[in-house]
């Protein structure tokens, strides 16, 4: 049976050890909950693809505790790569970029390129340092539902699917990271994430997006439908008229709606998009939760994380 274990020093010695052992733990960081195994070894590996029901074609983030040893995952980097692991490692960015030698296939799902990140979160950083070796891990929840930003939300979904849960309370940012890829070394969004396009566009220069052009393919598993919870997700306009009721939730960016509903969440007073993007995926499954058929949710505004939150609303609406 999987236990949960705080994140203090004995938890984390606890983790590493069960994942140099070829365990599979789930931890934070500071987008989501990830579900860890040593990403050398292909069948810790594959033990991640079976507890989330995740297709083999959806390749894995491999998480380092320092940008100079995670550039060592790569084969090679342009410079605005290089430039991008400076200014935002630690941190929500994900890099695509040709494999070293070392980064077994069923992480990359057989492709020449690998994602890596190093994140920000202490949690993280401490576990990953004292396993002494990259860790793949996704977002840890089952393939296509809601992602976790608290260990109760791993537990619910995973049940006791991994070695060890462990605790390190909410995320801090609530959304997974951003990723880049690159073409003939220019920056091109795969997925908008944690940290904004805005500065990245402000560190490295315009950034494609393949979405829009509709002329390259998404990444492998950046799919219409994922994050998605179980009642039906509808977009709606903030403040238009939707049919309150028990069978109804709603998801508010700043305001209250009228009329009762069999659950309201709103993501800010204030309309901060970085607090609504923390508590996005919490209200999602609280709303989840309610018993309503539908959930209602507003549309934020598309800069900065509201791009990140616009994206996964979308997604779980598909
Ligand atoms: P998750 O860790 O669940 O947030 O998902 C990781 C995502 O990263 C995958 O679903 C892919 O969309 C993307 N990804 C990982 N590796 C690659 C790669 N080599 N090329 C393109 N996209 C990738
Ligand atoms: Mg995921």
């Amino acid at each position: 049976m999987g236990k949960t274990l705080k994140a203090g020093a004995a938890g984390i010695r606890k983790a590493a050890a069960a994942l140099r052992r070829g365990g599979v733990v789930a931890f934070p960081t500071e987008t989501v909950y990830g579900l860890g195994a040593d990403g050398l070894n292909p069948e810790a590996c594959a033990r991640i693809f079976e507890i989330k029901g995740r297709p083999r074609f959806d390749p894995l983030i491999l998480h380092e505790c320092s940008a100079a040893r995670a550039r060592k995952l790569f084969a090679r980097a342009p410079a605005a790569a290089e430039k991008l692991m400076k200014k935002f490692w630690p941190g929500p960015l994900t890099l695509v970029l040709p494999k070293a030698a070392a980064v077994p296939d069923i992480v990359t799902a057989g492709l020449k390129t690998v994602a890596v990140r190093v994140p920000s979160g202490p949690h993280a950083l401490a576990l990953i340092k004292a396993a002494g070796r990259p860790i793949a891990a996704p977002s840890a929840n089952r393939f296509g539902q809601l992602s976790p930003t608290a260990a109760g939300h791993v537990t619910k979904q995973l049940g006791d699917g991994p070695d060890l849960v462990l605790d390190g309370g909410r995320t801090r940012i609530g959304v997974e990271s951003t990723i880049i890829a690159f073409e003939k070394g220019r920056p091109v969004l795969l997925r908008p994430g944690g940290l904004p396009l805005e500065e990245i566009e402000k560190a490295a220069g315009p950034v494609l997006k393949p979405g829009k052009t509709g002329k390259k393919p998404l990444a492998p598993g950046c799919l219409k439908k994922h994050y998605a919870p179980s009642a039906k997700l509808k977009i709606i306009k903030p403040g238009s008229r939707v049919k309150p009721g028990p069978g109804a939730a709603y998801l508010a960016f700043s305001r209250k709606p009228a009329g009762r509903f069999a659950a309201v969440k709103v993501l800010s007073r204030s309309g901060d998009l970085r607090e609504a993007a923390a508590g996005l995926f919490r209200a999602l499954h609280a709303l989840e939760i309610s018993g309503a058929r539908v959930i209602y949710a507003e549309e934020v505004p598309g800069h900065g994380l509201g791009r990140a939150i616009m994206d996964r609303l979308r997604r779980a609406a598909a």
